[in-house]
């Protein structure tokens, strides 16, 4: 195997934010490993066929963020297999969108699931292999909705709220083993999560966007990039706001 100088594991890097996230940070002498939990792997093997493409040692975990033991035992392998783990980016997320007054508890849980509590089960794992090499970079993809609320997604902007303080907290108790952890908060961006969305509402954020157009996947995977660069080094505990001035 090729000298590896930088080994990436990004959560829900099947599609969307996390497959150009994975792309971004992709290239000869990285090994990037991206999870998923879709059944069907087409989207995760087009993603692998991709990071191949761009040079990198790539592979597939297929498992949910919110089963701790499948997180241990995967995250694990792939620092063991590849020597070390660098890079940790939280970016599974998932909406069940609904008013309060009709939200289902299930669709609470759901959310809070995957979105919150996959980030600690993955984070936790990750902060002790990265404590023990003095180095790493968590990146965790919370929302502007976690900052400044949207209506019909209280389990979601609850979520991602959790997300931010956890990243404050994370980046507080892990900074003197020189492990930094950040967020980014992406606006509208244009993936599968927000296809589904009503006409009405797409329309209305674009109103909002002081740059008039949907974010595109690269645009938040380039912040990541910047984030789990050593041009970060001096960043712990921030928020990066990628959302085209929708919120500032
Ligand atoms: P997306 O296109 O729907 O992709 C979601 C990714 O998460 C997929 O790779 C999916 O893989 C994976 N995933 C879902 N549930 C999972 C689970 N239980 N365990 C592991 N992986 C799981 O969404 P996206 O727009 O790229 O969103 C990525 C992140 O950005 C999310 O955290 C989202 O909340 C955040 N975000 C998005 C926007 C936006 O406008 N799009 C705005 C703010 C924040 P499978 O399908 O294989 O499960």
């Amino acid at each position: 195997m090729t000298q590896l100088n930088r080994v990436v594991y990004v959560t829900g890097g099947s599609r969307g934010i996390g497959r150009a996230t994975a792309y971004r940070l992709a290239g000869p002498g990285t090994a990037v490993v991206i999870n998923h939990f879709d059944p069907d792997e087409s989207a995760a093997d087009e993603t692998l066929a991709g990071l191949a493409e761009r040079g990198a040692t790539a592979e597939s975990h297929y498992y949910s963020v919110t089963d701790r033991e499948a997180v241990e035992t995967h995250i694990k392998a792939a620092a063991e297999k590849f020597g070390r783990l660098d890079v940790l980016i939280n970016n599974a997320g998932i909406t069940r969108d609904g008013l309060i007054l009709r939200m289902k508890e299930a669709d609470w849980d759901l959310v809070i699931g995957i979105n919150l509590k996959g980030v600690f089960n993955c984070a936790q794992t990750a902060a002790r292999i990265m404590t023990r090499q003095r180095s790493g970079r968590i990146v965790n993809v919370a929302s502007v909705a976690g900052v400044i609320g949207n209506p019909g997604q209280a389990n979601y902007s609850a979520s991602k709220a959790g997300v931010i303080g956890l990243t404050k907290t994370l980046a507080k108790e892990l900074a003197s083993r020189n492990v930094t952890v950040n967020a980014v908060a992406p606006g509208f961006i244009d993936t599968e999560m927000t296809a589904v969305l009503p006409d009405k509402v797409k329309q209305a954020f674009m109103e909002a966007i002081p740059l008039g157009r949907a974010g595109r996947p690269e645009d938040v995977a380039e912040s990541i990039a910047f984030l789990a660069s050593d041009a970060a080094a001096y960043l712990t505990g921030q928020v990066i706001h990628v959302g085209g001035g929708l919120y500032m």
